[in-house]
């Protein structure tokens, strides 16, 4: 039996590229299915995630006509990530495999075939590798990799230059579901999964057409989220300099404690000045680390929803009044 596959589709505010990217994916899906690579049940799952334009509008347009697109809404912007987890556990009951890429069509969709063949040589999560990058900015590039670099010192088992487009079956997606986290970074989840995984390469393109929606501001966040969500490395790191200081400020004061009973006194106000600046500052970074933390328990004590579904046209048909 061939299996079927649900190609889950975020996006958000896309109306520039979509129309092209549903042509695409639904070329291919019909190739696959008449190769007898996956089965005539596969559908592609796009998930507006709140979007502002006309990508709703797009994708239930095209779920009227197409048997192969689904649609899913969510009822406000929740971000990438959580859109994406909206698409995974939507399709998964009904999928055997489940493929996640960009609606901008960076990522080269024809490496979804050799998704599929993993899958069906027995993997259970296929990594789709960017082999280079010199596709996105300079900047994109360099932040990029300082910030794999970071995560690995950290201890983070992440895969090298792999963002979201991947292959994971319906069992490691069961899995998935029990990581019940707020703070969702799927990146690094998804490697402690453990299961039969393997990497395909693949050049990167630039983006169709439409912005990024991942600007610096966001891109830091993202980055940020992902550290302090993985490891205390940093408060650690804000302790031993604590340590570090502390014990200078000692070293500062028997030196100037000296100074002083030897009478040369006039060398009072630069010092302390700058070791209450010293001290203050490294306190209040500390402060601000440590918060953060807090913050990320307060999240999870309270367990909210990581997304909500408005309209769900993958299990149920389409609201016909809906746009009417
Ligand atoms: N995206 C989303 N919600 C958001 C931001 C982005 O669903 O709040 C989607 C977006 O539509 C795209 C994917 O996430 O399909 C990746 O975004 P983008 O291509 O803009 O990021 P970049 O490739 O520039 O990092
Ligand atoms: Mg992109």
């Amino acid at each position: 039996m061939e299996p079927i596959l649900t190609i889950v589709v975020p996006c958000y505010n896309e109306e520039a590229v979509l129309p092209e990217t549903i042509f695409q994916l639904q070329q291919l899906m019909v190739d696959l299915v008449n190769e007898h690579l996956i089965s005539h049940h596969s559908r592609i799952l796009f998930v507006d995630d709140g979007s502002k334009d006309q990508t709703w509008e797009i994708i239930y347009k095209e779920g009227l006509r197409n048997e192969y697109v689904r649609g899913l809404k969510l009822s406000r912007n929740v971000g990438h990530q959580n859109a994406l987890l909206a698409g995974l556990f939507t399709a998964r009951d009904s999928s055997d495999c489940v493929i996640s890429i960009d609606a901008d069509l960076q990522d080269d969709i024809e490496v979804i075939r050799e998704f599929i063949y993993k899958f069906n040589a027995g993997f259970e999560i296929v990594y789709g590798v960017r082999k280079c990058r010199d596709k996105d900015t300079f900047f994109k590039r360099s932040t990029a990799q300082g910030f794999y670099k970071m995560m690995k010192k950290m201890g983070v088992d992440l895969v090298y230059n792999h963002a979201d487009f991947r292959l994971m079956s319906r069992r490691a997606l069961q899995e998935l579901e029990r990581f019940n986290e707020v703070n969702l970074f799927l990146r690094g989840i998804v490697p402690l999964l453990g299961f039969r995984s393997d990497v395909v390469y693949y050049d990167r393109k630039e983006r169709q057409a439409g912005e990024t929606k991942y600007p610096l501001k966001k891109m830091l966040a993202f980055a940020f989220d992902g550290i302090t969500s993985f490891s205390v490395s940093p408060i650690r790191f804000v302790l031993i300099i604590g340590f570090i200081s502390f014990f200078m400020s000692l070293l500062f004061g028997l030196y100037f404690l000296t100074l002083k009973f030897l009478g040369d006194t006039q060398t009072g106000w630069t010092s302390l000045i700058t070791s209450i600046w010293l001290i203050g500052g490294l306190q209040l970074i500390a402060i601000g680390l440590i918060g953060e933390y807090v913050g990320k328990i307060y999240k999870e004590a309270k367990q909210r929803p990581k997304y909500i579904v408005d309209i769900d046209s993958f299990n149920l048909p389409l609201p016909r009044h809906h746009l009417l």
